[in-house]
């Protein structure tokens, strides 16, 4: 395939595409297969030769659409969202054409200068008015960053040369309601699961500050080392908030970094009316959103804002000669920000979507998201048997039948009937069902379906 190849195939596959989005209400949300019949599909070897363009197309139309399970389905209500808004896709494109990676200013000046300007411009969308910050792959990896620098502050930039062996432990703290990627960051980083202390949340799922405080104490005086709080703001199971400036003062006042979780919630903060929700973010030193989570950039796509770079530089930073720009010491380098070295040219579908949609026009989507996530619960509620367990955190709630075997047996029915899809969780021991209505192409009509669908099945 050449140049010229591609440019007929492009126009083939944007055809395809057109036809798939358009076609996506009547597919099943999920395919109704059993895992491993797909790999057998595919021969067990490599081609040795070339094979023709046409013969991979037509496999690719046999295999993979039904194959796979569909994100952009306008009545996706499992998870939480990954969407890709079609502006968003368009810059895409273009970043796939270019193939720049993007490790340095020098490597890629646009993205590196475009990545700066669209993060003061969502830090200013979102109420945290002068940020820096840097786009990562995902919430993971920034939350990783943001553990890393922690533990570095507060071992005085010894670990990076030391390790971790020998030295005191150290101790980060959040909720029971965060993310397993604080589970992930501590691993990686050395720190221990045994490590991450779990503050007890209140009914309403905050942590309890005075716990938090206690906890501090203590492990002072076990002679540990606390280095950071991680600040839940809409927690994955079933949206838990921190009072987020009451545990960002807090950390502060002890000497320790907080880094606040938003990456799904953190897309409604562009409404003011959302914001109360993590009052006293723009206090904390680092917060992550993702963008390609509700708001509908394409995946790839985590912001990470900073109050002070200068510390996660100072982590994570590495200038070999080999990556030297001579002359340039205070550019930018954003490798520098992150962990791995190469990186996507990800500010322009940020730079599209915000453009073609205004902020206007993804505030208009967000409310209608938690209004209809709102009529939903309260359609469901009216059900026999049906038990709102949380109610909707911004446009995430869940519910439950009496037994943990009916909700599951619900569950399982209402996936192997395809219109809607949905996925359970645990809160507080208790097995529910989560809604999040949040697709970038659904309708008040396609989530009016879910209590439908669930009245059907019961
Ligand atoms: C989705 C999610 C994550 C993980 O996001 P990735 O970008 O997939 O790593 C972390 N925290 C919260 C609250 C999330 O909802």
């Amino acid at each position: 395939m050449n140049h010229d190849d591609l440019r007929d195939w492009s126009k083939r596959a944007a055809d395809w595409a057109h036809a798939y989005h358009a076609g996506l209400r009547a597919r099943p949300v999920r395919p109704d297969i059993a895992p491993g019949t797909l790999a057998a599909r595919l021969p067990a070897a490599p081609p040795e030769g070339p094979e023709p363009m046409e013969a991979i197309w037509s496999d690719f139309l046999d295999l993979v659409p039904e194959g796979l399970t569909h994100w952009q389905h306008p009545r996706f209500f499992a998870y939480f969202p990954a969407n890709a808004a079609p502006a968003s896709m368009l810059a895409e494109q273009l970043v796939n054409a270019i193939a720049a990676q993007a490790m340095l200013w020098q490597t890629a000046p646009i993205a590196t200068e475009m990545e700066e300007v669209m993060v003061a411009w969502m830090a200013q969308a979102l109420g945290l008015e002068q940020r820096r910050g840097v786009i990562h792959d995902s919430a993971t990896t920034a939350t990783l960053s943001a553990v890393l620098t922690m533990r570095e502050r507060a071992l005085g930039w010894a670990g990076l040369e030391d390790g971790l062996s020998g030295g005191p432990r150290v101790r980060i703290y959040a909720s029971d309601q965060v993310h397993s990627s604080v589970d992930k960051a501590v691993r990686v980083a050395g720190i221990g699961q045994s490590n991450l202390v779990r503050i007890p949340t209140d009914a309403g799922g905050a942590m309890q500050a005075q716990a938090l405080a206690a906890a501090i104490a203590a492990d002072r005086a076990a002679g540990a080392l606390p280095a950071g709080v991680v600040v839940c703001a809409g927690g994955t199971g079933v949206g838990a908030f921190d009072r987020v400036g009451e545990i960002v003062d807090l950390a502060r006042a002890e000497g320790l970094m907080s880094h606040v979780d938003a990456a799904w919630a953190g897309s409604a903060m562009i409404c003011p009316e959302f914001r109360p929700l993590w009052a006293g973010a723009e206090r904390a030193d680092s917060v992550v959103m993702n963008p390609h989570k509700w708001l509908g950039a394409q995946f790839d796509c985590s912001i990470q804002f900073l109050a002070d770079p200068g510390p996660q530089i100072r982590t994570l930073g590495l200038r070999p000669s080999y990556l030297e720009t001579p002359g340039q010491d205070e550019i930018t380098n954003f490798n520098e920000w992150t962990v791995p070295l190469g990186r996507r040219f990800r500010a322009l579908k940020l730079w599209f979507l915000l453009r073609a949609e205004g902020l206007e026009g993804l505030r208009a989507r967000l409310r209608n998201h938690v209004a209809w996530a709102e009529a939903a619960a309260q359609d469901l509620a009216r059900l026999p048997g049906v038990e709102i367990v949380t109610p909707p955190s911004l446009s995430l709630f869940s519910f439950a039948l009496a037994s943990e075997a009916a909700t599951e047996a619900l569950l399982t029915r209402i996936n192997a009937d395809g219109r809607i899809y949905l996925t359970q969780t645990r809160h507080r021991g208790r097995y529910v069902i989560r809604v999040q209505v949040g697709p970038y192409a659904t309708t008040a009509e396609d989530v009016a379906m879910i209590a439908r669908v669930v009245e059907e099945l019961l």
